[in-house]
């Protein structure tokens, strides 16, 4: 490319420039594989809108995940300033539609302070609302229902939703299917209405039930601010209008995880036609969240004037590695279209696949990869943030920090439930409580966490609270103060009574505090300085060489309220931009906030709260105090998008990778869930650069044999070295449990060895470039065609 070409567009190829240029005005679709620079390029695409002179304010981004959404915006940031790049919409479905649910709350049934339902209340909704359905249709059918332990008929329903009745019947836990079953139908955005039309009637009153419930606590769940955004999308023309007026430019990345939600909220908003949409149909992985690849073909129906623009270069990865996952995905049948794929890249190494006897050698063994790696090109200085370890589930994930810690190596984890914490859950709690509307749930939790008695006292102060609101029908803060304002109680004794008052004074004091104080930071500082913050487990947190402290999961909370206030001031100073249509000419405050009189910092802690309801829904912090020379443990999900130079894929055993759903097994076997697997597999394979591991364990925690992954029989035997647990001298002998699986291990590793040397003796070096695995070598394990009961009994036996 000619050098007076600026260098946002010299760093990429002709298609890719060509797509990043496209007129504006025109939908675009970028369709290809990993690696191919589709991010790249709308990013480009966006940096080019800027250089053109639309305003930054009038740019919606959509990212999958907050993480990625923080990398687009310091990516625009490195080439037109951060100035610029913060006035820019970069947002996921969820954070965006929220702000907009808030804006128009009132248009949906709700105030502006709704309350957002996390996991466990969406729960204890569903709870609610099945029992009051099995009520309803007991009644409507007295005599001859047969009922269930929550209280669901199964009789009178059509066959095949019969079915699906006896099938959440049968599962271990119903709440958790139903659960599923709202979720899921809010997902496909359909009505309660539509069930009973269908003959569904217990569905449909589970979830009508559910709704109003959250009518009536002025909440809404995760699907609530899609699903509620389309709706005022589609019938309140004049907040189309502004929304368009506003987003005149839109973009979308991993379009094939947008959901059929997501996509009706798109097309409303765009049918300004500037849209550009990039993905890959065959990185899906969504589907549980109702995202399916069909968007694609929906974007081409109702976007006709649409340019398409293919890419066919992988930049990523190097060839063997491009070449096995093209390989691997080949055994889907369900696929848009198949892609032409090359690359330029060196051959590299083949992929190496690591036999481990446990999870514990396992962990040994990539440790002991991790640390001579580090080491290798830099010995004094090891470096670590070029590694990641990608598994499918977050418990295998857990062996990984502890097995870190005790190594040193230092890590970030991605998906460990940060915001989850109680320490911060308590804190949010308490700032929850300050914001008009009906805050009760958080002030059961911040009742019990301030009440300085004994822990068994302050539940039960809290339960007696509980039921003074029940007979008055009065929120929990007027019944506390009924409760404890009384001078004799006979259910309390004196010192239970100060005790109840010293909480209602603090919680007072932070109420009038959040009025006065300008600055939030102040506000949450005062919040955690009154919250008590012993260590819940005597814990040192991990110091690593460079004087950084390592997150883990039971940390001090000290620390973790310490990193706490660092995303506050992350977020007001990277994040926090009034969401408006307009600029506005109030007066702003020292953080160029807009504040009505009086308000104190409240506006800005609405939108703080709100930030945090949506980072948590994606296990995402930021990165800022993260250490960048640190191992990144995620799971495979999250890890889209990203690129480490070397990947460890852990615990690629059947059931695992692809998962068996315990209770419904391989949903339709062969077909769409393994399908969706592979997918994911794909995901996970694509993120190496340079150097992929793939490992599996043979026998679990209970002795149980496991299988290796299928998928890793699905990859050219050629582009693989195999290794067992030995060809590191077996560092940790110690460490794997040899009185439990010593019988085991060596008579099944030998097996397999056996069957797998005849293979590596035949395979020919990547470097050749050339598919030529032997002729029959596709089965690739011969040792693992035993049923696995024979190796549980010889566990057994032994
Ligand atoms: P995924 O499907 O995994 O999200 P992607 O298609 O979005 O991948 P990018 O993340 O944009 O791909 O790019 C992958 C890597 O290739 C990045 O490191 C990027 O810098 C590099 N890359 C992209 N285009 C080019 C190019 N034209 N020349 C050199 N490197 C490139
Ligand atoms: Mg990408």
């Amino acid at each position: 490319p000619p050098t007076e070409m600026p260098e946002y567009l010299r760093t990429l190829n002709a298609t890719q420039r060509e797509a990043a240029l496209s007129d504006t005005s025109k939908p675009l679709l970028i369709l290809a594989g990993p690696g191919s620079g589709k991010t790249s390029t709308m990013v480009a695409r966006l940096v080019s809108f800027l250089m053109e002179g639309m305003e930054a304010r009038n740019i919606l981004a959509m990212t999958f995940t907050a993480a990625a959404a923080t990398e687009m915006r310091d990516r625009v940031g490195a080439a037109v300033g951060k100035a610029v790049s913060k006035e820019l919409s970069i947002s996921t479905f969820h954070a965006f539609c929220l702000q907009l649910c808030r804006l128009h709350a009132e248009k949906l049934g709700r105030t502006a302070e709704f309350l957002v339902y996390g996991h466990s209340q969406q729960r204890r909704a569903v709870i609610e609302a099945t029992r009051l359905a099995s009520m309803e249709t007991d009644t409507a059918q007295a005599g001859s229902s047969v009922t269930t332990p929550l209280g669901i008929s199964t009789t009178d329903t059509k066959p095949q939703v019969q079915a699906n009745v006896q099938n959440l019947v049968a599962c271990k836990d119903k709440a958790k299917k139903w659960l599923q079953f709202v979720t899921q139908a809010k997902a496909a955005g359909r009505t309660a209405e539509e069930y009973e039309k269908m003959g569904n009637r217990i569905g449909g009153a589970v979830l009508r039930h559910y709704e109003a419930t959250l009518l009536a606590c002025n909440a809404l769940d995760y699907h609530d601010f899609i699903n509620f955004s389309v709706r005022l999308l589609k019938e309140h023309p004049e907040v189309l209008a502004e929304c368009q007026k506003t987003w005149t430019c839109v973009l979308v990345d991993e379009f094939q995880d947008t959901s059929t939600m997501q996509y009706n909220f798109l097309h409303l908003l765009a049918s300004h036609n500037r849209i550009t949409v990039v993905g890959d149909d065959d990185q899906s992985i969504f589907s549980f969240n109702g995202a399916d690849s069909s968007g694609f073909d929906s974007f081409r129906k109702d976007f006709p004037q649409l340019k398409e623009v293919r890419l066919h270069q992988n930049y990523r990865s190097t060839r063997c590695i491009v070449e096995a996952a093209t390989s691997l995905i080949k055994h889907n049948t369900k696929r848009c279209q198949e892609k032409q794929v090359h690359t330029d890249n060196s051959a590299g190494d083949r992929i190496v696949v690591m036999e481990c006897r446990t999870e514990a050698a396992q962990c040994a063994n990539v440790v002991d990869c991790i640390l001579m790696n580090a080491v290798a090109n830099t010995p004094q200085k090891p470096t670590y943030g070029n590694t990641a370890v990608l598994y499918r589930r977050q418990v295998t994930g857990r062996l990984f920090q502890s097995a870190f810690r005790a190594r040193k190596i230092p890590f970030n984890v991605h998906g460990v439930a940060f915001y989850r914490k109680k320490v911060i859950k308590n804190v949010t709690a308490m700032l929850w409580t300050v914001l008009p509307g009906n805050t009760d749930i958080y002030w059961r939790r911040v009742f019990k966490a301030l009440y300085a008695g004994d822990p068994s006292e302050g539940k039960r102060v809290v339960e007696y609270v509980d039921k003074v609101v029940k007979t008055n029908a009065c929120t929990f803060q007027q019944a506390a103060q009924t409760v404890f304002t009384a001078k004799v109680s006979g259910t309390f004794s004196r010192r239970q009574l100060a005790l109840g008052r010293r909480v209602l004074t603090s919680i007072n004091m932070v109420h009038r505090l959040a009025h006065k104080e300008k600055s939030l930071s102040g506000l949450i500082t005062a919040v955690v300085n009154l919250l008590p913050q012993r260590p819940v487990f005597n814990t040192r947190a991990v110091v690593d060489e460079n004087g950084g402290k390592l997150l883990n999961e039971d940390d001090d909370p000290r620390t973790v309220l310490e990193y706490f206030l660092d995303d506050v001031n992350d977020f007001l100073s990277n994040i926090f931009k009034p969401f408006s249509y307009d600029e506005t000419d109030k007066p702003l405050s020292e953080n160029g906030h807009h504040l009505g009189v009086g308000d104190g910092c409240l506006p800005v802690l609405k939108a703080f709260l709100d930030h945090l309801v949506t980072r948590e829904q994606d296990n995402f912090r930021n990165r800022q105090k993260e250490n960048k020379n640190s191992v990144m443990l995620t799971t495979m999900h999250q890890s889209k998008g990203l690129e480490w130079e070397t990947v460890f894929i852990v615990k690629a055993n059947e059931t695992e990778t692809p998962l068996l759903n315990e209770a419904m097994g391989y949903v339709d076997e062969g077909a769409s869930s393994i399908e969706e697997e592979r997918r994911l597999f794909y995901v996970a394979m694509t993120r190496a650069q340079k150097s992929l591991y793939i490992c599996y364990v043979v026998v679990d925690s209970r002795r149980q044999v496991l299988q290796p992954s299928r998928f890793i029989k699905e990859i050219p035997h050629h582009l693989l070295n195999f290794q067992y647990g030995t060809s590191h001298g077996d560092p940790f002998p110690k460490q794997v449990n040899i009185n439990t699986s010593k019988e085991i291990l060596v008579s099944s590793s030998s097996n397999y060895q056996q069957g797998l040397k005849t293979d590596c003796d035949l395979q020919l070096l990547c470097e050749d470039g050339e598919n030529d695995s032997p002729d029959g070598g596709n089965e690739l394990f011969p040792g693992r065609t035993d049923s696995p009961t024979a190796h549980e009994d010889a566990a057994v036996g032994h």
